[in-house]
Order: structure tokens, then sequence, then C-alpha cells
């Protein structure tokens, strides 16, 4: 009989044990499954359904190369397998680990056709935990105990072959659901190469750039981080794969210690899988958000990159036109909103989650909350970024041009901050509001919250 391979975020063939684990039984039908009613408001993004897209298209004519297909349905994601199991007469299904609730809730009611195997972290995260059997709240512990776990071992290649059935299930066309042409076109901002080969390429090239991480990850002016996030959330690349492409890099451990962030996430929201959407720390539950129509318009203000802060604005930007925003900057404008313009964390997780390339439901809620300040770890509400000495001190002069086309003839010295040395031009905003009086707004609205 026939073996299912469910593919989820995990869309390539090299380092794959689930595909290995599946070729071993019998023939293979590859299966990937558009589930838009089980994740509820965590469904797939806009942007990421442009990725998928062209990461699905990849990943097919990988697997036509070796022999195979791949297989697209849409449905409830449980439901739909047993359907596939049914037609084709299999009776085992293999797949990756994922650790998002949805996924959780599907590999529950699938029962013992399931076989599940490890492959996209670098270790099993829920296995990871405290002397008491909790998960870690805080990265440093986390990368404590992990740090003696590793290196995670060799990744295993790609299948030259895949036994293929005698006869395959129907499959929609991908160009069924839908996913282009988007709007915007998520193309045109750093002319992404979507899919496992492309993920190979970058992670070799990145390579050379591994021992100036340290010191350039926080420029966003400067190409010093992988871009390889929404690679790894669609698990075109393995955490593993990634750390033998860099393996004899130099110091590399500023970044192995980043790549366990995601680890980290992971640990977290498996122990706490509403932490999307509930505070961590209980005391923050019941802070009073502003709501309301000035709110509402502060928020547009923020998507749209208007606020009068130019870093903010850049970011904001940046996110708009390619999907990705670097990660200093996604810093500064979460913080912006959360406690510049008081408002909900949650608004902010959201529009990430449509407008991200690599939205990933651990790691844009545990950032957001260590942001907020409403997390379980020690951040606190009180610490408030500022946003123009952020600019300045990580230089951003060039990335502001880059991305606020209004602002491209103001030199370094004025472009922080135009307002305040009256060069602003015409055609951009003035300061949604002052930073001293945001910040003293901020404390004493939790002031009056304690
Ligand atoms: P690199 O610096 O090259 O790091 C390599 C990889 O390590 C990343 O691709 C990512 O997988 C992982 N990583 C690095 N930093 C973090 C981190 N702080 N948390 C978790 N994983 C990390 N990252 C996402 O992948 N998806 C998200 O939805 C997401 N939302 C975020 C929301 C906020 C408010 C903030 C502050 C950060 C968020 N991040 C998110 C984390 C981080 O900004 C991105 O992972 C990073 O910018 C991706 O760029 P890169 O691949 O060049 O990173």
């Amino acid at each position: 009989a026939p073996v299912l391979l469910w593919l989820r975020q995990d869309l390539r063939l090299h380092d794959q044990p689930a595909l290995i684990a599946a070729a071993e039984q019998g023939p293979v039908i590859p299966l990937y499954v558009l589930d838009d009613e089980g994740p509820g408001e965590w469904r797939i993004g806009g942007a990421q359904r442009w990725w998928l897209h062209h990461s699905l298209f990849r990943l097919a004519q990988d697997l036509e190369a070796k022999g195979s297909r791949l297989i697209l349905r849409r449905g409830p994601v449980a439901a739909t397998i047993a359907a596939v199991l049914a037609e084709t007469g299999a009776t085992q299904v293999h797949a990756l680990r994922h650790f998002e609730p949805w996924w959780r809730a599907a590999e529950a009611s699938l029962g013992d056709a399931l076989h599940l195997h490890d492959g996209n972290h670098l270790i099993r995260p829920d296995t990871l935990t405290t002397g008491s059997g909790g998960a870690y709240r805080i990265f440093a512990s986390f990368w404590k105990a992990l740090e003696p776990k590793l290196p995670p071992g060799d990744p295993v290649p790609a299948p030259d072959h895949l036994p293929a059935p005698k006869h395959w299930p129907a499959s929609d066309s991908l160009a069924s659901w839908g996913f282009l042409p988007s709007k915007p076109d998520w193309a045109t901002g750093f002319g992404w190469q979507v899919g496992e080969d492309a993920a190979l390429a970058k992670a070799h090239a990145f390579r050379a750039k591994v021992a100036a991480y340290e010191e350039q990850r926080n420029l966003p002016a400067e190409e010093g981080t992988s871009q390889l996030s929404p690679h790894l959330h669609f698990g075109e690349i393995s955490p593993r794969t990634l750390w033998d492409a860099i393996r004899n890099a130099p110091d590399a451990l500023k970044f192995h210690t980043e790549l366990a962030w995601r680890d980290f996430t992971a640990s977290l929201t498996t122990a706490l899988p509403r932490y999307a959407e509930e505070e961590g720390r209980a005391s923050m539950k019941t802070f009073p958000w502003r709501s309301g129509p000035h709110a509402a318009s502060d928020l547009r203000a923020w998507q749209r990159g208007r606020t009068g802060y130019p870093i903010v604005d850049a970011g904001m930007r940046q996110l708009w036109k390619t999907g990705w925003m670097h990660n200093r900057v996604r810093m500064i404008t979460a913080s912006f909103l959360v406690k510049h313009l008081l408002i909900d964390w949650r608004e902010g997780e959201r529009w990430f989650w449509d407008t991200l390339i690599d939205a990933d439901y651990g790691n844009n809620a545990v950032n957001w909350q260590w942001i907020a300040g409403t997390g379980i770890d020690a951040n606190m509400f009180t610490r408030i970024m500022a946003p123009l000495t952020q600019s300045e001190k990580f230089g951003a002069g060039s990335y502001i041009r880059r991305w606020v086309p209004e602002l491209a003839e103001l030199p370094d010295a004025v472009i922080h901050d135009p307002d305040e040395h009256g060069r602003r031009p015409a055609n951009y905003p003035p300061k949604m509001i002052g930073h001293r009086e945001a910040r003293e707004r901020a404390l004493a609205a939790n002031r009056a919250h304690r």
C-alpha cells in the first residue's frame, strides 16, 4: 500500500526524515493540505500566500524530477487526510513534527496512522524543560540547557528517486488556489528567490558573513543578517542543514544563539498554546489599551508608515514593500505601537502576521509579548525604547532614505528627526506625538493600571 507524506512547513527534500521513513515503507504520496479553518485567525496570511505559491511550485518540480508528484488538497486538514487515506488505501502518514496549536490538534485526531519525525528544530523543543518539567521562561536559561546538546547532528541527503504509487489521487491545481497575482506584489521588494535551492544557496553565501554578524546584525542599513527567515519558516532549509552550511565559519556563536530563538519560541508556545492571544503576565491582561476612532486612525498611520518618526515609517514601509523587516526595526516599530501609541500589542501582531513573509506563530507572539512587556519573561512595560535615539545609534540614515523617499534629500544630521531641525518636507507628516509626551503618557497609564 502507498504511504502518505504530509508536508506542512517543511517544503523540502533534503534533511527530510519523514520522507526517508515513508519511502522505506512503500510508494510515497506527497500531500500538502491548505486548511483555512483549523488555524482560525492564524490561517496563512496575505504575504505568505504569495511565498507559499512559489514554494509549492518549486517543490512540485523537484518531486517530479525524482519520479514523484505533489498532491494538493484544500479543506480541514485531518478530515482531508482521512479522505486521501480512504481513496488510496494507504494506512500510514509520515510527517515532521510542528508545534503550532492547530497542527497539534490535527495530529491528535489522526491517531495511530500518524508517524511523527523530528527535523524542524535544533532539538525537539518540547523536550528541553526546566528541572521541574516546565518550559523555560527566559531565553538565556533555555540556551544554557541547549548549548551542551549541540551541534544538532548531520543532515540526511535527499533520496535520488522516490517510489511512486500505481495510481495517483486527484490534486487541485495550484493556480486554482488563487494566491497569484497578489497585491501588493511581494516579489518586487527584494527580488526574493523562493524554494529549497534558493535557501541552500543563501545559506552557503551567508557563510562568508557569519563572522561579522554580531557587529552588523543591528544595523538596518546593512545586509548583515541572513534573511533566511521565510525559508526557515516554510522549512525549505532545516536548521541542521543551515548549521552544517556554516560549520567551519569563524565566530558563529552569536548566529547560533539567534537560530536557537526559534526553538525557544516553539517550546514556549507549546507550553502556552494561547500565547498569541493572551498575555503571559497576568497583571497585564487588563491593561487599558487605547480604543475608539483616534486609536484606529493612529493604528492606520502606523501600518502605512505615516507616524512622522522616520525610523518607524521606514520599517513599516519596508514591511509593506518586501514582506520583511529588519529585526532591530521590528523592535522599534513594535515598541512604538504599544508604548508611544498605547495600542494593544495584538493589533501589531496581527498586522505582522498578514504582511510578513516569515510570519511565524511562536516567533511573532513571543517577540511581540517581549516588546510589549506582557510576556512571562522579565521584560517590563516601563522599559520604553526611544526611536530617535535608536535611529541615530544604529546609523539608520541610508535605511530611511531608501524606504521614505520624501526624506531622501536629508543628510544624516537631520534625517532621524526632521521636525526637530525644522527640515520636515511638506509631504511628510509631523510626529504623531512627541517622544517625551508619549513616554509620560505610557508611564502614567501603567501607574494608573497598577
Ligand atoms: P537572522 O538574524 O539571520 O537570524 C537567523 C534566524 O534565526 C532567523 O531567520 C529566525 O528564524 C531566527 N531568529 C532570529 N532572531 C529571532 C528572534 N528574535 N526570535 C525568533 N527567531 C529568531 N521572526 C520570524 O521568523 N517570524 C515572525 O513572525 C517574527 N515576528 C517578529 C515580531 C517582532 C515584534 C520582533 C521584534 C521580531 C520578530 N521576529 C520574527 C524575529 C526576527 O525579527 C526575525 O526572525 C529576523 O529579523 C529574520 O531575519 P533574518 O532571517 O535575517 O535573521
